[in-house]
C-alpha cells in the first residue's frame, strides 16, 4: 500500500540530515542562484563531486533584475525555516546575529476580519527581508567546498543517450552535467528548451489571481509596539478590502505591506498608503506613524502558475525543476520559499534512494507532487471561492462549509488555531484539518462563540 500524502509530507519535513556515504555523481549544475537553487545546491553537494550554480545576475547581493519581488514582504514560514536549519544548522542564530528579528508567539499577531486571533504556541517566526534571507543562504552555500557560483546566462541543455549531459551558456561555452536542476523561477525557459529539443513540454496550469502589493519601509524607533510580526486578513465577503502584513526586519526597520485584489490597484503614492494604513488594526497604524525609509514599492501578479512535469510522459534523465519554476503561488499565502525548501527535501530523498539519472526522475516528481499539491490546493481553493460567479456544485459547497468552520474556529480556539497554523506554516499536510476530531471541535468552538440571542 502506498503511503498517504500526509505521511509523505511528514517524512519530507524531517529535520535530520541524511548520511550519504559516497558521491555518485561527477558534475551537477543548478540553474538559478536564488532561494530554490541555493537549497538544491546544498543537497547536491552531498551527492556530486562538483556542483556549479549558474546565476545570470552579476550583483546578487545588490540589484537583482532576476528577482523583481525582492522589495515585497516575504514571510519565512516555520516549516521552511525548519528545513533551512536542517541543511544549514545554525542558520537561525546567525540570521539573528546579523539583525533578523525573531518573534515568539506573543509577539506575533494574526487578525481575521478585524478580530485578533488567539495566540498559538507555534506562531514563532524569523523575520527579515527576502534579500537578507537569500544573502544568508548564499553565504552558507559559498562555504561548501564542492559548490561554485558562476555568473552566466544559461541558454539550453545538451543530451546524450536520453539523459542530460551538459548546460549551454550564453558565451557559447558549455558545462558538463550528469544532473541538472532548473531553479530559474517563475519565468524559467526550461519548457521551451525541452520542446525545441524534441522532448515534451509540461502543461502550464494558471489560476487568475490579480493580486496587488505595495510595501513601504519605516524606522523601528525605541518605542516599539510589543509586536514583531502581524498579519491582517479578510474573508471574501468582508466589507474591507485592504489586507496587510508587517515584519520587523534587519537594519532596525519595519516592512509594511498592503495587498488588494483586482481593479483596486495600489499606487506608489505615500498619502494613499498612509490613508489605507489608518483603517487597519492598531499595530499597523502605529508603525505607519514611524519615520518612512525610501519609497513605496508596488508589485502586481496576474496569475499563479504550475508546470505539470509530473504529467509529462517524455522527459530526459538527470533533470528536475524546483521552486517557482514548478509552482508559483498567490504570494499572500507566503508559501514560495518554504515550498522550495521541501523541494530540496524531495531531491535529497530521491538521490538517497539511489536515483538513476539515466531515466526520467519519476520518483522525484511523485514526491514533489505531494508538496506542490498541498500548497497549490490550499491557495487556489481560496482564490476560486473569491473569484466565483455562479453557485458551485454541492460537494464543493459542503467541503467549503467544513473548512470555513475550521477557519472560523482557528480565530477563537487555541487547539484549532494551532492545527490550522501548522498547515498554514507548512509544518503539516492540509489533510490533518479534515480529521473528524478537528471538525467536531471547530463546530463546538464556533457554537460557543456565537452571542446568545
Ligand atoms: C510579491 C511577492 C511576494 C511574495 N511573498 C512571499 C512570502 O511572503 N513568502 C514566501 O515564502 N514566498 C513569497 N514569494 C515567493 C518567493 O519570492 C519565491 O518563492 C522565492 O523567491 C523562491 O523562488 P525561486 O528561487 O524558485 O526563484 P526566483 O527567486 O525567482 O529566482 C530565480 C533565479 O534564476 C535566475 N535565472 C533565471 N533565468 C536564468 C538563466 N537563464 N540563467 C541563469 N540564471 C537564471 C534569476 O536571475 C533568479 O536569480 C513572493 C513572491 C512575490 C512575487
Amino acid at each position: 500500500m502506498s503511503a498517504s500524502p500526509a505521511h509523505v509530507f511528514r517524512r519530507l519535513s524531517s529535520t535530520h540530515q541524511p548520511h550519504v556515504p559516497n558521491k555518485r555523481l561527477r558534475h551537477a549544475v543548478v540553474l538559478g542562484g536564488s532561494v530554490a537553487g541555493l537549497l538544491a545546491a546544498r543537497v547536491l553537494a552531498d551527492h556530486a563531486e562538483d556542483v556549479v550554480v549558474v546565476e545570470r545576475d552579476d550583483s546578487v547581493d545588490g540589484e537583482r533584475r532576476g528577482v523583481p519581488q525582492r522589495f515585497q514582504v516575504h514571510a519565512l514560514l516555520p516549516g521552511g525555516r525548519a528545513q533551512i536549519e536542517r541543511w544549514f544548522p545554525g542558520f537561525t542564530d546567525e540570521a539573528i546575529g546579523h539583525g533578523a528579528v525573531f518573534t515568539n508567539a506573543h509577539q506575533t499577531q494574526q487578525w481575521a476580519d478585524d478580530v485578533c486571533s488567539v495566540t498559538t504556541p507555534n506562531a514563532v517566526l524569523l523575520n527579515a527581508s527576502r534579500s537578507f534571507i537569500e544573502a544568508q543562504l548564499r553565504r552558507h552555500t559559498r562555504a561548501l567546498p564542492n559548490v561554485r557560483l558562476l555568473t552566466a546566462f544559461a541558454t539550453g541543455l545538451e543530451y546524450r543517450d536520453g539523459r542530460v549531459s551538459g548546460v549551454r551558456l550564453d558565451a557559447g561555452e558549455s558545462l558538463p552535467a550528469a544532473f541538472v536542476v532548473d531553479a530559474m523561477g517563475r519565468s524559467s525557459r526550461l519548457s521551451d528548451w525541452l520542446e525545441r529539443d524534441g522532448w515534451e513540454a509540461p502543461e502550464l496550469e494558471r489560476m487568475q489571481i490579480d493580486v496587488n502589493y505595495a510595501t513601504a519601509y519605516f524606522k523601528r524607533s525605541q518605542v516599539q509596539p510589543p509586536v514583531g510580526a502581524a498579519i491582517s486578513r479578510f474573508t471574501p465577503g468582508y466589507h474591507k478590502k485592504t489586507q496587510a502584513a508587517l515584519n520587523g526586519i534587519e537594519d532596525g526597520q519595519w516592512m509594511l505591506m498592503l495587498m488588494t485584489y483586482g481593479d483596486d490597484r495600489l499606487s506608489r503614492d505615500w498619502d494613499e498608503f498612509l490613508t489605507r494604513c489608518a483603517d487597519l488594526p492598531p499595530v499597523f497604524a502605529a508603525v505607519a506613524r514611524e519615520e518612512p525609509v525610501g519609497e513605496v514599492h508596488t508589485y502586481r501578479m496576474a496569475d499563479a502558475r504550475r508546470r505539470r512535469y509530473d504529467r509529462a510522459a517524455r522527459l530526459p534523465g538527470g533533470l528536475v525543476s524546483v521552486g517557482d519554476a514548478v509552482a508559483s503561488f498567490n504570494p499572500v499565502y507566503g508559501q514560495g520559499m518554504s515550498s522550495a525548501t521541501l523541494h530540496a527535501s524531495c531531491l535529497s530523498e530521491y538521490l538517497c534512494d539511489g536515483a538513476d539519472p539515466s531515466a526520467a526522475a519519476t520518483d522525484f516528481l511523485r514526491l514533489q507532487k505531494v508538496v506542490v499539491d498541498a500548497a497549490w490546493d490550499l491557495s487556489t481553493s481560496g482564490d476560486a471561492e473569491r473569484l466565483e460567479t455562479g453557485k458551485p456544485p454541492l460537494p464543493v459547497r459542503l467541503q467549503r462549509a467544513l473548512i470555513n468552520q475550521v477557519i472560523a474556529a482557528s480565530v477563537v480556539d487555541v487547539t484549532i488555531g494551532t492545527k490550522f497554523n501548522d498547515v498554514a506554516f507548512m509544518n503539516t499536510h492540509p489533510s490533518t484539518l479534515a480529521a473528524p476530531s478537528v471538525l467536531l471541535r471547530s463546530v463546538w468552538a464556533n457554537r460557543r462563540r456565537q452571542p446568545p440571542r
